[in-house]
């Protein structure tokens, strides 16, 4: 690949991140990632731009929820040559496990880990596509730290700031590669 610039290589991956009106419902937006994936430059600048302000900061494992969790979740922790520990719905992971709860617009939902997937003062990072309301990556962070692990940050590629997702982190720190202000 090229050498780009990074505002070249944000706008590069804006334009291969297709908008996707009333799926799964009404009123919502989807942010279609299939066309970054099928892209080559773009699938790889993806990553690197998830990773780069991790390179030096010493990780362990990387966790990411299912399903799109483990897309980029893999690809950042073979970078930095990190563990990759799968977050998944209920009832999928064979081993015993703890759950967390979290709210959603209507009702609610949970997601789970295995119990001996992060051992104490483990260094995690924390990857997702998306952040929207927050509720998914929040209950992550909370299951990591129930297992002991320390929490080195959480990065997605796609932060809709307009749902103010970031405040349900409580002050984790988290990179996002592309924010949209508005929807
Ligand atoms: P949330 O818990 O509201 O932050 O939702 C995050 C999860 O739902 C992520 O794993 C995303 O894959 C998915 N998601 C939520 N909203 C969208 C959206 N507008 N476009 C694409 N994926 C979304």
């Amino acid at each position: 690949m090229a050498v780009i610039d990074y505002e070249t290589g944000i706008s590069k991956l804006g334009d291969l991140i297709r908008d996707i009106e009333d799926f799964p419902k009404p009123g919502i937006v989807f942010k279609d990632i299939t066309p970054l994936l099928a892209n080559p430059g773009g699938l790889s600048l993806a990553v690197e731009y998830l990773t780069q302000p991790f390179r030096k900061l010493h990780v362990d494992l990387v966790v990411g929820a299912e399903s799109r969790g483990f897309i980029f979740g893999t690809a950042v922790a073979q970078s930095l040559s990190a563990g990759f520990v799968p977050i998944r719905k209920p009832g999928k992971l064979p081993y015993d496990t703890h759950s967390e709860t979290y709210d959603l617009e209507y009702g609610s939902d949970q997601v789970e880990i295995h119990c001996d997937a992060i051992k104490p003062g483990n260094r995690v990072l924390l990857i997702d596509d998306v952040l929207a309301t927050g509720g998914t990556m929040a209950a992550c962070c909370r299951l990591v730290e129930k297992l002991g692990g320390e929490i080195v940050g959480a990065a997605v590629l796609i932060e809709l700031a307009f749902l103010h997702g970031r405040s349900k982190l409580d002050g984790r720190p988290l990179h996002s590669v592309l924010t949209y202000e508005t929807e």
